[in-house]
């Protein structure tokens, strides 16, 4: 050991390594330096072994509790914040009723403050330590919620909303602006915030605006994200507004937007062809189950995607979720799909380590690998789950059905509590 000084947090830890395999340690220690880093994980013994307490080394005893990495959120609309619940039957009717008008308060930066500032309150109170964000069309409230996401420890990738074929904004001042703000935040607070090119979704937008954007995050492996096949309704859409392409996926791979680092939210009504698009391109879907029951929007075909090996992560979609809980969308996910789909621990993957490899935070964040930060929650263990074989799984499955939320101790992200 140098001069460095550490921290070992003992616990009972759940740490998820991939769709169906994981580590369950009752009495296990996560030790982490001064910066936050994970420098050991594993029983406590081996821990407190590599990492003996005394001077330098202090410990944190939460021998009573469950820990479990924090949460990612792939997909979530921060000018939406405030229109959860707001009843309507379809997507596109929802967006012209309530969205667009809510939205519009952003043109001003006292409003697009406050929120931020609650969004991200929000955030941490369910133990949400990474997300990918839409901004709005307005790249002052965008740079906001940037400037405020750069002071947490949160891991954010953010992007002002792209939509040149309404009166918002040209082609161009959506492109410059969208530059702008990549160049003077990509890479920030030592990688944790990433700026992510936000074409709003195809009907949206024109095909120079694709093309361009295709360009750009090509060239520069820029992060990207954008919303795809949400709904019937707006499939006839993106037939009527791109007859040259042979599905709505097309629109975005012939562009060139769909690569490692791109997020496309839903993907629910696809053709087996447009399964191996999205396959090979190497990008990200976000599913938001939570969104696509309130939108009546149709239910995500997880067996097409498990059999394309189609990467996932899961998205509240807040405002068209109702809640930021991840417990909620895990619920939902479960819910959606048949028996034995989704146990609770891939629920808890999809959470955590596979939403964050999909923004492309994987590699500092979703579990508790050393070298990664500190990002963790500390839950209180639901006190009628009977100890048995089983525990672990009932201890999650208690916390994905009853509100798990109500559970939370603490929250820590690259080691300091922020919660
Ligand atoms: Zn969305």
């Amino acid at each position: 050991m140098n001069n460095k000084s550490y921290l070992v947090i003992r616990a009972h830890f759940f740490n998820p390594l991939d769709k169906s395999h994981w580590e369950d340690i009752p009495d296990g220690a996560l030790c982490y330096d001064e910066d936050g880093r994970i420098t050991a994980f594993g029983t406590s013994e081996e821990v407190l072994k590599k990492f003996p307490l005394g001077r330098y080394c202090e410990l944190i005893d939460y021998s009573d509790y469950f820990i479990i990495p924090a949460f990612v959120d792939v997909h979530l609309h921060a000018p939406q914040f405030n229109c959860r619940g707001f009843y309507s039957d379809n997507l596109l009717e929802w967006l012209d009723n309530f969205i667009f008008a809510e939205e519009e308060k952003f043109a001003g930066s006292a409003y697009a403050s406050n929120i931020a500032t609650e969004l991200y309150k929000g955030m941490v109170s369910y133990g949400i330590g990474t997300a990918s964000i839409y901004g709005s069309v307005h790249p002052n409230a965008t740079d906001i919620l940037l400037s405020k996401g750069a002071k947490t420890p949160m891991k954010l990738a953010i992007g002002k909303v792209m939509m040149d074929r309404t009166d918002y904004e040209t082609t161009e001042e959506s492109i410059n602006q969208s530059l702008e703000l990549y160049n003077k935040w990509d890479g920030k607070n030592g990688g944790r915030i990433k700026y992510s090119f936000t074409p709003r979704f195809a009907p949206a937008c024109t095909e120079k605006l694709l093309k361009e954007v295709g360009r750009i995050v090509s060239r520069n492996k820029a992060l990207c994200q954008t919303h795809l096949s949400e709904t019937i309704g707006e499939l006839e859409l993106v037939k009527k507004m791109f007859p040259d392409y042979g599905s709505y996926t097309e629109v975005y791979s012939r562009n060139n937007l769909l690569q490692k680092g791109s997020i496309v939210a839903h993907g629910i009504h696809l053709t087996d062809e447009e399964y191996v698009i999205l396959k090979d391109s190497g990008c990200g879907v976000a599913h938001c189950p939570d969104s696509n029951m309130f939108l009546h929007s149709g239910r995500m075909n997880i067996t097409k995607m498990f059999e394309n090996d189609i990467r996932i992560g899961l998205g509240s979609d807040i405002g068209a979720g109702s809640t930021l809980s991840p417990f909620n969308s895990m619920k939902m996910m479960i819910y959606s799909h048949g028996i034995s789909d989704i146990t609770p621990e891939m629920a808890f993957y999809f959470a955590t380590l596979g939403g964050a490899e999909i923004i492309g935070f994987g590699d500092i964040t979703g579990n508790f690998k050393v070298g990664k930060d500190a990002d963790f929650i500390v839950v209180r263990k639901p006190k009628k789950v009977p100890h048995n074989n089983n525990y672990t799984r009932q201890v999650l499955s208690h916390l994905i059905f009853c509100n798990g939320e109500h559970h939370i101790k603490a929250v820590y992200l690259k080691g300091e509590r922020v919660y």
